[in-house]
C-alpha cells in the first residue's frame, strides 16, 4: 500500500521544480547553504558559467560533445533543452548513490525534466514552486538583468506554459520569500525545518 503523504521518507526523491525566475536558484541556493541534511543535486549543462558560479558545486559545465557523451552513455537520469537553448541533465550515478545512502534528494529542475523524473521515478515527491503573480514573475525576469530583451521574451513564453502545469504536482509551494519557502520544502521532505 502506498504510503500516506504525511509520512517522512528520508530516501525518497524531491523535484523542485516551477517557471522560469520564479527563484528556484535562489532556494535551492538558500537550501544548500542552510540545510546540510539535503542533497542537492549538481546538474550537468552546456550553459557558460555566469559570474560567481562554480563548476561542480552550481553546475558541472560540458561541452555539448561532452554532454551528447553522457547521454549515450545512459548517465543521465533525465536531460532537456531548456528555453530553447542550452542542455540541462541529471546525472544519474550521484543520485543513485545519494539515494543508497539514505539522502533527502533534492533535484531543481525544469518542467520537462519533472515528467521525465515522474516516468523513471514515479515514487518522487513533486514539489512546484508558484510565484505570488504573474507580475511578480514578469519582474523577477526583468530585475535579475542577467538575459538579453529577447531572451527575456522567449523565457516569459515558457513560463506561462509552465504556469499551466501545477496540477501535476503533489504540492506547491508559493515563493514569496525566500527563507519561508525553503523551510516549506525541507518539511514537505520530511526534515525539521527548525532543527
Ligand atoms: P539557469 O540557466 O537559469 O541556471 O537555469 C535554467 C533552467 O534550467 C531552470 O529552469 C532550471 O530549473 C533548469 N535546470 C537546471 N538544471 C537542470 C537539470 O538538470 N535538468 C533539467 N531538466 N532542467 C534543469
Amino acid at each position: 500500500m502506498a504510503q500516506p503523504e504525511t509520512q517522512p521518507n528520508p530516501a525518497r526523491v524531491t523535484v523542485l521544480a516551477g517557471p522560469t525566475a520564479v527563484g528556484k536558484g535562489t532556494v535551492s541556493t538558500f537550501i544548500r547553504e542552510n540545510y546540510p541534511e539535503v542533497w542537492l543535486s549538481v546538474s550537468a549543462t552546456t550553459r557558460d558559467p555566469r559570474p560567481g558560479e562554480v563548476d561542480g558545486v552550481h553546475y558541472q559545465f560540458v561541452s555539448p560533445e561532452e554532454f551528447r557523451r553522457m547521454i549515450d552513455a545512459g548517465e543521465m537520469l533525465e536531460y532537456a533543452v531548456v528555453h530553447g537553448q542550452n542542455t540541462y541533465g541529471t546525472p544519474r550515478a550521484s543520485v543513485d548513490a545519494a539515494v543508497a545512502d539514505g539522502k533527502h534528494v533534492l533535484l531543481e529542475i525544469d518542467l520537462q525534466g519533472a515528467r521525465q523524473i515522474r516516468e523513471t521515478l514515479p515514487e518522487a515527491r513533486f514539489v512546484f514552486l508558484a510565484p505570488p503573480s504573474w507580475d511578480e514573475l514578469v519582474a523577477r525576469l526583468i530585475g535579475r538583468g542577467t538575459e538579453s530583451e529577447e531572451e527575456q521574451a522567449r523565457r516569459l513564453e515558457t513560463a506561462k506554459k509552465e504556469l499551466a502545469a501545477e496540477s501535476e504536482f503533489d504540492h506547491t509551494i508559493v515563493n514569496d520569500e525566500v527563507e519561508r519557502a525553503a523551510a516549506e520544502l525541507v518539511r514537505i521532505m520530511g526534515i525539521d525545518p527548525t532543527h
